[in-house]
């Protein structure tokens, strides 16, 4: 219902006629007769003409990608389902029969596309070193070697390969006599040895973060949230009838975690009873219940909404310890951490740690950990950060029965991504960055235009704004001088024939050079990136006002599809969506340089919230059902995720338009001829997230930013007056709504 098809010289009326023109062949006639046989020959030749001029005039693209083009979008398409009724499902509705996954129990375009690039990386892994390829790479290959010859037999026979870990474990020194009362508790020293050998924070997080109040300065020190909710699970049922105290679950503790290192560590061979970690939490009600106030704490601060954190100074961040009290000596803590880490942050806090400048994103998160910490008795922190270890010394775990070249490959591109994404150097030519550089340049446009038509902003918020955008920076592929930045980064990696050791070095790495960030002033432009060359992926960085497509991400179907109307409806759409969140909820509060400072007028911000606020409900009202479950998408959860995708596909549209008008129309699809060049945008935007996950909403948790694929779909055209006008889809309709169609620009 609803939709109306825009073809030319292909509708039933013009069929119709030309059947009749079959009466000229009658012999007996009239004079009445004869001028409708006139009049009808001469529709005949007009509309004969007319088939035959629209056929022609429209150009087909015979080309490979268009031809792999068609075949996709057909694969994907259900077209007994109304366009108007439900774009989700007319652009996707076969993906699922079409495409299935043979190893998974879902699939998505990015999952065939990283399957495309894995291979090609794993073909890269296996190669002879180049003579003309970075060290660093020379590094990743022998990583990968070692961890593929460490195979079954080496583990049961050769008892040496564990004696790395025996020396971590020993340098981590926590053995079941912590447990005593004459041991002190020592929180500091034992935090900084987990985040020095392990790479591993206890109860908080430690990193760095840009200086929201000059971005080209050096980092600051942030202690934070985790980046991830913690998923305790308290067990009553196991729990309810144990009544005894704290000393008389001490042994079944100790038991279980002798256990759990002896297998660990390979120590006794004879131990046949392989426990997990989770009985070794749940061996004390005390234990578990702190376990289970710790994780509520985490998952409330992971969903507490904070735009920037704040900084203080670290005898501000002292007493605000020190009134849970708690007794924690950060001073003490982060000498240890950087004494061999990084001197130089070292040597400051020597000098004056009081004035030494912190920044936390949730000041409340810690004083509840504190205060919690506080309460409970240090036996039971004991027995926590014991089973924190155990936890970790899992990461160095080795099963044979699981260990395969599959396993590592992923470890390989985990822990050396940045060199491993050196295989796609090679696919980024001349051609496709020009052309995706012009696509850049044209949504840059695009924004521009959307800024200064836009109604409601005042002139000033709308010259920061155009300011802000001609201070973008893009970046496609790989960083510049990726060579050097590769040698540069890995340079004091050390990698050996032994698995075990290499995980260990890379782990500590990986801890250590963090810290430079502390001291050294930022260089965007010549560091490594958030991501991997080798990820199906983009992302964009409010402090550098810049944004990152990998090189991996650049290829079909996301890419190279023959026709730029489809590239520009898929990758053209996410680089608008990655553009857009610099002026998201979150982006708009740093200015053109990366720096936090109010460019927005109250009275434009006003406007802004308003129109948030519509985005807000417009999503909050969409019931999405999958495998015969419902739920309502999360708007306020959401927000930042849909400004972008609503923002993003506006401009990619327009950013279409400016290219047509530069080059020319494009030819049409190959049995495809009878959707225009717009209604391909549109339905190339839909096809990327053609999807399916058999594990329905888990994915969307109270963690994920983003709105479900078909909501991105669904929610996003019928907010979209330019796909309604391509589509012809009357107002009215579901992907046409008569309500108002919530817009920022
Ligand atoms: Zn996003």
């Amino acid at each position: 219902m609803g939709y109306q098809e825009h073809v030319e010289g292909k509708g039933i009326s013009s069929f119709t006629i030309s059947q009749n023109g079959n009466a000229v062949y009658k012999k007996n006639y009239n004079k009445t007769k004869l001028c409708l046989t006139v009049l009808t020959v001469l529709v005949f030749c007009l509309s004969t003409f007319y088939i035959y001029y629209s056929y022609t005039a429209i150009e087909i693209c015979k080309t490979k990608p268009c031809l792999q083009s068609t075949v996709t979008l057909m694969n994907c398409m259900n077209k007994t389902v109304d366009p108007c009724e439900d774009f989700y499902e007319f652009a996707c509705g076969m993906f699922e029969t079409n495409y299935p996954s043979y190893t998974t129990s879902d699939n998505s375009w990015t999952d065939i596309i990283m399957s495309k690039v894995n291979y090609k990386v794993k073909k890269f892994l296996s190669r002879n070193n180049g003579a003309d390829e970075p060290e660093a790479v020379h590094k990743t290959r022998k990583f990968y070697t070692a961890c593929l010859n460490f195979t079954e037999g080496l583990i049961s026979d050769d008892s040496n390969y564990y004696s790395p870990l025996w020396r971590l474990w020993e340098e981590l020194g926590l053995d079941e006599n912590y447990l005593n009362d004459t041991v002190a508790l020592d929180l500091e020293i034992i935090s900084s040895k987990f985040r020095k050998y392990i790479d591993s924070n206890i109860y908080f997080g430690i990193s760095t973060i840009e200086d929201p109040r000059n971005s080209s300065s050096h980092a600051l020190l942030s202690i934070s949230t985790f980046e991830e909710s913690s998923k305790f699970k308290l067990k009553n049922d196991k729990m309810e009838t144990n009544n005894a105290t704290i000393n008389e679950n001490i042994p079944k503790f100790i038991e279980y975690f002798q256990l759990m290192t002896d297998q660990l560590l390979n120590r006794n061979q004879t131990c046949q009873k392989r426990i997990s970690n989770s009985l070794l939490l749940n061996t004390s009600m005390e234990l578990s219940y702190f376990n289970f106030e710790y994780s509520k704490l985490r998952h409330d601060a992971f969903h507490t909404e904070i735009d920037i954190g704040k900084i203080m100074t670290l005898r501000e961040l002292q007493n605000l310890t020190d009134e849970t009290q708690f007794k924690f000596n950060w001073t003490l803590y982060l000498r240890e951490l950087f004494r061999e880490n990084e001197p130089r942050v070292y040597e400051q806090l020597l000098e004056n740690s009081d004035d030494y400048e912190i920044i936390t994103d949730n000041i409340v998160f810690l004083q509840n950990v504190f205060s919690l910490l506080s309460k409970t008795p240090t036996k039971i922190i004991k027995m926590s950060v014991l089973s924190n270890a155990v936890n970790n010394l899992l990461k160095f775990q080795i099963v044979p029965e699981t260990w395969s070249p599959e396993y590592c490959f992923s470890l390989t591109t985990e822990r050396l991504g940045m060199a491993t994404g050196y295989a796609m150097v090679d696919t980024l030519d001349d051609s496709t960055k020009a052309a995706a550089t012009e696509m850049n340049d044209n949504i840059i446009w695009a924004f521009h235009k959307m800024i200064s038509e836009s109604s409601w902003m005042d002139d000033e918020t709308k010259n920061a704004t155009h300011r802000k955008l001609d201070y973008t920076k893009t970046y496609f592929g790989y960083p510049n001088n990726y060579t050097n930045i590769l040698n540069d980064l890995y340079k004091n990696l050390n990698i050996t024939e032994n698995h075990l050791e290499n995980l260990i070095s890379i782990t500590r790495f990986h801890s250590k050079k963090l810290w430079n960030n502390l001291v050294q002033k930022k260089d965007g432009e010549n560091k490594e990136w958030k991501m991997n060359p080798d990820e199906v992926n983009a992302y964009s960085d409010p402090s550098m006002n810049a944004f990152f497509m990998p090189a991996a991400f650049l290829q079909a179907p996301l890419y190279h599809n023959g026709l730029e109307a489809l590239n520009y409806g898929m990758t053209g759409s996410t680089i608008g969506h990655e553009l857009s969140h610099n002026y998201d909820n979150t982006g708009r509060l740093f200015n053109e340089y990366g720096n936090v400072l109010q460019w927005w007028t109250n009275k434009s911000y006003e406007e802004y919230s308003r129109r948030a606020g519509c985005m807000i409900d417009h999503y909050n009202n969409i019931l999405v059902t999958m495998h015969n479950d419902t739920m309502y998408v999360n708007g306020n959860q959401t927000l930042n995720e849909n400004i972008a995708d609503v923002v993003g596909l506006k401009e990619s549209y327009f950013a279409y338009l400016r290219y047509v008008e530069k080059h020319g129309q494009e030819p049409r699809l190959p049995g495809m001829e009878k959707y225009n060049s717009e209604q391909l945008f549109f339905l190339g935007y839909a096809v990327q997230f053609c999807q399916y996950d058999q594990s329905g909403f888990e994915y969307y948790d109270e963690s994920n930013l983003h709105s479900p694929s078909s909501v991105r779909v669904r929610g996003v055209l019928s907010l979209t007056q330019e796909f309604a006008n391509a589509w012809s889809c009357p107002s009215g309709t579901p992907m046409n709504p008569k309500k108002e169609k919530c817009q920022i620009w």
